[in-house]
């Protein structure tokens, strides 16, 4: 056996802002806080930070494997989180806010968390569920001393905390494969799943997802990501950025037009990204205020299937690329991206468009895709055949955080749960989740589709489809619509607008007017919708 005689070492996180910190020290990071003003610094200095704060940690007695959570926002202080908690080779557990307190709850306890970290306006929901905390033993708030409030759980201030330490630190070098990040998946169906991350993974997508292909970084770009940090790692943004050399900018929980806005033009931002509904209040805001995105260049949109007429809008009025990606917590969380390639461009700018604002995105290097039928047979890759979307690869989950199976198959693909179809061109398109399907008469539905059509129909901020019961057709759909601010829409508007653009048995059986039930991730609620109109076609 002849072996490789390069060098081996572990692919660690801490690594990247090392690396950041000598190779681009004084590219800025910028960061909103609750209730502080805007912060400012750069890669070196937030190396030296994050140093103190991983020596505040080992004080605190959190030792390697341990766990810890925080309940943060997007900001500098959760960055160093990032890097400070991996770097020591303990586990940084991101609670996500938007969950119910139960399964907030579920998911500290499940992680056997010792510390959580919060910022300021978290203090009630701590408060609310600390006497439920069965590990943590010590609660720290992301604030100076003279804005922390102890509260009912004594919490220390996180900046008295790292102000004690010496922002030096012999960092150990830790096993590749040992987890880095715990990110639960949202249960919207069942009790949140955990998934582990290790170092190589993260390290192995950051590297990927700054590439041409996929996020396109250089260092020029300045990156605000609307993505939370708390939901999969706001997709390896802190990580691909540092490596690239991009500027940072951090919007902490300002997601309202007006603000991203006003770091979108003072911090010149060139990239960001987010989930859709972010992206609607934004254009929203863009056109009722008469301004431009300033320096934006190109918007990463996914989490749900990104309208047609918001990639349009982005760009035939604003000339803002849209990338659409596909990805899941499973997938650390890049999976697919939306960008052009010569193939495409051959047939002009126009069906390339069409194309790219039609799918979900193409594959990508490290993450192996296919499509099965229900009996687990390949399916062509034609762009017409649908079936379960499997995947596999270094960033892959292989088994769920103390679970004692493997969530793969024997082969090592995980069912991603989304039906999909792929073109010859490696594009790949979500038609539907598998519990979102709707069965018609034995045919099937893409909610996914109708709702791209209705929603853009003028006024329609929002739409959602759902599959209810049916006496004759087993299910049928129905359209919940949210309208725009001030707008007034009937069902016949609806309907005049749908006919000439779907086939006649799609046509909903009912349009509904109301607000739209989103998850604690920004998606559509499916499950609540369902629910809620069960009997509206039989009752
Ligand atoms: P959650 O906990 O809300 O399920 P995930 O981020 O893990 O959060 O969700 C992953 C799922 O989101 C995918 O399996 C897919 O159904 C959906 N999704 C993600 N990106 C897209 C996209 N661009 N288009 C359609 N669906 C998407």
């Amino acid at each position: 056996m002849t072996a490789g005689l390069m060098q081996t070492p572990p692919l660690q996180i801490i690594d990247i802002l090392k690396f950041a910190a000598s190779a681009h020290a004084n590219r800025e990071v910028v960061s909103r806080l609750v209730d502080e003003p805007i912060w400012r610094y750069d890669y070196a200095a937030a190396m030296r930070r994050t140093a103190q704060a991983a020596n505040a940690l080992k004080r605190l007695g959190v030792k390697h494997g341990d766990r810890v959570t925080s309940l943060a926002w997007n900001t500098h202080r959760h960055f160093e989180l990032f890097y400070a908690v991996p770097g020591i080779g303990a586990v940084l557990h991101t609670a996500n806010p938007r969950l119910f307190d139960e399964q907030i709850v579920y998911t500290i306890n499940h992680a056997e968390s010792a510390v959580l970290l919060f910022d300021r306006n978290f203090l009630p929901v701590v408060e609310r569920i600390a006497s439920q905390l069965t590990t943590v033993k010590t609660y720290v708030m992301l604030s100076d001393e003279a804005r922390t409030m102890p509260g009912a759980v004594n919490a220390q201030s996180y900046e008295t905390l790292i102000a004690k330490e010496s922002d030096q630190i012999a960092w150990p070098q830790v096993d590749e494969n040992r987890g880095a990040f715990l990110c639960y998946t949202s249960g919207t169906t069942g009790d949140p799943k955990g998934v582990l991350y290790s170092h190589r993974a993260v390290v192995l997508h950051a590297m990927a997802s700054g590439l041409a292909g996929a996020f396109g970084f250089d260092a020029f770009d300045v990156v605000l990501p609307c993505s939370s940090l708390y939901h999969a790692t706001a997709w390896g943004i802190p990580f691909a950025a540092p490596i690239n050399g991009c500027k940072l900018v951090m919007p902490c929980d300002k997601m309202d037009g007006a603000s991203l806005q006003e770091l979108i033009v003072n911090e010149g931002v060139t990239f960001s990204g987010g989930v859709p509904t972010i992206w609607t209040m934004y254009l929203a805001w863009l056109e009722k205020n008469g301004q431009t995105p300033g320096k934006l260049q190109r918007v990463v949109i996914g989490g749900s299937a990104v309208p047609r007429a918001m990639a349009e809008t982005f760009k035939k009025k604003y000339g803002v690329r849209v990338l659409q990606i596909w990805g899941m917590t499973e997938t650390c969380p890049l999976g697919v991206v939306a960008t052009p390639t010569p193939s495409l461009a051959q047939a002009g700018e126009e069906a390339m468009d069409e194309a790219i604002w039609t799918r979900q995105g193409r594959l990508q290097f490290g993450i192996d895709l296919k499509i099965v039928d229900e009996d687990g047979n390949d399916l062509p890759w034609d762009g017409e055949a649908s079936g379960a979307l499997l995947v596999r690869g270094p960033w892959t989950i292989q088994r769920y955080f103390r679970k004692d199976e493997d969530a793969t198959g024997a082969d090592g693909w995980f069912d991603t749960g989304d039906i999909a179809t792929i073109d010859t061109h490696g594009f790949m398109r979500i038609t539907d989740r598998k519990k979102d399907v709707i069965k018609s008469g034995g045919e099937w539905i893409s909610s996914i589709d109708l709702e791209n059509i209705a929603v853009a129909c003028p006024g329609v901020k929002i739409a959602a489809v759902v599959g209810v019961p049916h006496p004759k057709w087993e299910e049928r759909p129905i359209l919940v619509i949210e309208t725009h601010d001030g707008e007034t829409l009937n069902a016949d508007d609806v309907y005049a607008y749908l006919d000439p653009r779907i086939v006649k048995w799609w046509k909903p059986d009912q349009i509904i007017f109301g607000p739209v039930p989103l998850t604690a991730t920004g998606k559509i609620d499916k499950k609540v919708l369902r629910s809620r109109y069960a009997t509206a076609l039989t009752g």
